[in-house]
């Protein structure tokens, strides 16, 4: 079910702000590619292989930017993967912490609604990662003992 609170709706719509729409990378989970694909998104246009590889994907970005940025807005911003919805709230070297591409990161920190929220889709996407690595092993396993 999607979740995540209004503070993207007033931070980044009153500062006309869609910087993280841009040359970035975004982790897509299961759950977010099964959201796009009910919305009639085909997963070819929309997903891709991950850099780190192991089965991961992550969202297409054309030119730097997202593919689902039109006319300055995100033409799927209800059923937008996690990352987006707890952006910019992303798992660093030292664990979670407010990510400085986002010019307005100051005020999602005073937002303890926006903070639990991010750690629960930040868990998320952790369990989902691991889900996937730990799946892609076994493969690996078995496609080693074959
Ligand atoms: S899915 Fe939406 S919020 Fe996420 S990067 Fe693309 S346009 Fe931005
Ligand atoms: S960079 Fe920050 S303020 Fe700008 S759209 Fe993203 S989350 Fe909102």
């Amino acid at each position: 079910m999607p979740f995540g609170n209004g503070m993207h709706m007033t931070i980044c719509a009153q500062n006309n702000c869609s910087i993280c729409c841009h040359d970035r990378e975004v982790v897509l989970t299961h759950e977010d590619v099964s959201r796009l694909l009910t919305m009639g998104h085909y997963e070819q246009t929309f997903a891709r292989p991950s850099r780190h590889g192991h089965n991961l994907k992550e969202l297409v970005f054309l030119g730097g930017e997202c593919i689902f940025h039109r006319s300055g807005k995100c033409s799927v911003y209800y059923n937008r993967p996690t990352a987006c919805r707890i952006f910019p709230m992303t798992l660093q070297e030292n664990g979670p912490g407010l990510d400085n591409l986002c010019p307005h990161c100051s005020e999602f920190k005073t937002d303890e609604e926006f903070i639990a929220a991010s750690e629960t889709g930040l868990n998320r996407i952790i369990a989902d990662v691991q889900r996937t690595l730990s799946t892609y092993n076994d493969l690996e396993r078995k496609r080693n003992k074959a």
